[in-house]
C-alpha cells in the first residue's frame, strides 16, 4: 500500500512520562506505516523545555499560528517537587497555559462513547461536548478576610479622573468579600469559539448564566453571546439547520440531564471547571475524552485531557508491566490529521484519521482493552492488555478496515 501524503506540516508537540512512551508507540504502530508523516516536531519534555529556557513552548504556539493546526502530548506543569526532580532553572509556567495565552482560545472536552462502557446518564446516547471559557471569573479574583466591623466597597478609577463607586457590604460582624472582572474581547471570543465549533461539528448551542440574578456581570455575557449569534451567525445556523439557545443556568443543568446528548454546552469559567468533570466522570474515564483548542483565528490545537499518567510511568521505568489507555492520546492524532487533512482538502489522511478511530472503538468493542475500562465495562470476560499489547490489537483491527 501507498503511504498517503500530507501536504502541510502538522505541529507536533511532544510531551512526558507515560504519554511520551505512549506517543511513540502511537506513532510507530499506527501512524508511520501508513502515512508520510509530515510534521513540524517541537520537542515540549520538561528536560527541553528546561534547556530552551520554555522558548520551544513559545516557538511551538508561533508554529500553530503559522501553520493552523497542531497536536500536543500531555506536558508536566512543573511544581515544587518537578523543580529537584529535573534540576530546573526556574518553576515554569504550564505549557497549556503559556500556549492558550498565545492563541486566545476556548476549550472543548466531548466524551469518546464505546459500546461497553456506558454513561451513568442512562438518557445520555450522544456525547455532550463541553466548552469552557478559560479567562477570568474566580480564577482570576481578588478576596480578602474581613475581621472586623467596617464597609467594603467596589471602586472604579477611570484614567480620565471619573469614579464609580458601590457599596458592597455594610459588615457589623467578620467575614469575606471577593472582588472578579471579566473581559468584553475575551468573551467575544469565546462566543466566537463556541459558534465555529458547532458548524464544524454540526451541533447545537446551548449556554446558561445566571443574568436573572447578576444582570450586569452574567448579564453581559448573555447580551455578547445573543449580539455575535445575531450579526455573525444566524444565517449559518439556519442554513446549517442548528440553533442557539440561551436559558438560566440552573435550567440548563436540568436539561442537559433529560437530553440526550449531541450538543455543546457553552459554560462559563467556573461552570466548565465543575460540569466537565461531572460529565467526563458519568461517561467512564478521563482516557476516554478529547480535547481541543479552538482560536478564534481559526487555529486548532488537539490534545489529551488527562495529564502524564506519572505513576505508570515509574512503574513502567521500573521494567514492570503497564495498562494506561492511549485512546485520548490516539484521538488527539486522528482529530489533528483530520483537520488537517480537511484544510488541505487531503481525504485520504480524512478518511485515514476516521479508520483509525473506528478501529479504536472497533478493539474496545471486541472486549480487548486496557486496566481502568476492564474495571468499568458492561461486556463479559474483557481481555485486559498492556499499553504496547492495546495499541498493536488496534493495528490489528486497522489492517482489517484498510
Ligand atoms: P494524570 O496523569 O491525569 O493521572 C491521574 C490518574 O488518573 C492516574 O494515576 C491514573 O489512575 C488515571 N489515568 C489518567 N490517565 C490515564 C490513562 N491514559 N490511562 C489509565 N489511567 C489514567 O494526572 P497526575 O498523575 O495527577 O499528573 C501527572 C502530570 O500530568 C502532572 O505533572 C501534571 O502537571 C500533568 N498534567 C498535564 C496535563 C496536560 O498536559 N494536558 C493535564 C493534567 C495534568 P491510576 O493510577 O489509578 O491507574
Ligand atoms: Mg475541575
Amino acid at each position: 500500500m501507498e503511504k498517503i501524503k500530507m501536504q502541510t506540516p502538522l505541529v507536533e508537540m511532544d510531551g512526558d512520562e507515560m504519554t511520551r512512551i505512549l506517543w511513540q508507540m502511537i506513532k510507530e504502530e499506527l501512524l508511520l506505516p501508513y502515512i508520510e508523516l509530515n510534521t513540524e516536531y517541537y520537542d515540549l519534555g520538561l528536560k527541553h523545555r528546561n534547556e530552551t529556557d520554555d522558548q520551544v513552548t513559545i516557538d511551538a504556539a508561533e508554529a500553530t499560528k503559522k501553520y493552523g493546526v497542531a497536536v500536543k502530548c500531555a506536558t508536566i506543569t512543573p511544581n515544587k517537587a518537578r523543580m529537584d526532580e529535573y534540576d530546573l532553572k526556574k518553576m515554569y509556567k504550564s505549557p497549556n497555559g503559556t500556549i492558550r495565552a498565545i492563541l486566545d482560545g476556548t476549550v472543548f472536552r466531548a466524551p469518546i462513547v464505546v459500546k461497553g462502557i456506558e454513561p451513568c446518564v442512562r438518557n445520555w446516547k450522544k456525547p455532550i461536548t463541553l466548552a469552557r471559557h478559560a479567562y477570568g471569573d474566580i480564577y482570576k479574583n481578588t478576596e480578602f478576610y474581613i475581621d472586623k466591623p467596617g464597609k467594603v466597597e467596589l471602586v472604579f478609577t477611570g484614567e480620565d479622573g471619573e469614579e464609580k463607586r458601590a457599596l458592597v457590604q455594610e459588615f457589623k460582624a467578620p467575614g469575606v468579600a471577593m472582588g472578579m472582572h471579566n473581559m468584553e474581547a475575551s468573551i467575544e471570543s469565546f462566543a466566537r469559539s463556541c459558534f465555529n465549533y458547532a458548524l464544524d461539528t454540526k451541533q447545537d448551542v446551548w449556554f446558561g448564566a445566571k443574568d436573572t440574578i447578576s444582570k450586569t456581570y452574567d448579564g453581559k455575557f448573555k447580551e455578547v453571546f445573543s449580539h455575535i449569534f445575531e450579526e455573525e451567525f444566524k444565517e449559518k445556523f439556519e442554513a446549517a439547520g442548528l440553533t442557539y439557545f440561551f436559558s438560566l443556568i440552573d435550567d440548563i443543568v436540568a436539561r442537559v440531564m433529560k437530553a440526550d446528548g449531541g450538543f455543546i454546552w457553552a459554560c462559563k469559567n467556573y461552570d466548565g471547571d465543575v460540569m466537565s468533570d461531572m460529565v467526563s466522570s458519568a461517561f467512564g474515564s478521563l482516557a476516554m475524552m478529547t480535547s481541543v483548542l479552538v482560536s478564534p483565528y481559526g487555529y486548532y490545537e488537539y490534545e489529551a485531557a488527562h495529564g502524564t499518567v506519572q505513576k505508570h510511568y515509574y512503574r513502567y521505568l521500573e521494567g514492570q508491566e503497564t495498562s494506561t489507555n492511549s485512546v485520548a492520546t490516539i484521538f488527539a492524532w486522528t482529530g489533528a490529521l483530520r483537520k488537517r487533512g480537511e484544510l488541505d482538502g487531503n481525504q485520504e489522511l480524512v478518511s485515514f484519521a476516521d479508520t483509525l478511530e473506528k478501529a479504536t472503538l472497533g478493539t474496545i468493542e471486541s472486549g480487548k482493552m486496557t486496566k481502568d475500562l476492564a474495571l468499568i465495562t458492561t461486556l463479559e470476560n474483557p481481555v485486559v492488555l498492556n499499553s504496547r499489547e492495546f495499541i498493536l490489537a488496534i493495528k490489528e483491527t486497522l489492517d482489517t478496515l484498510m
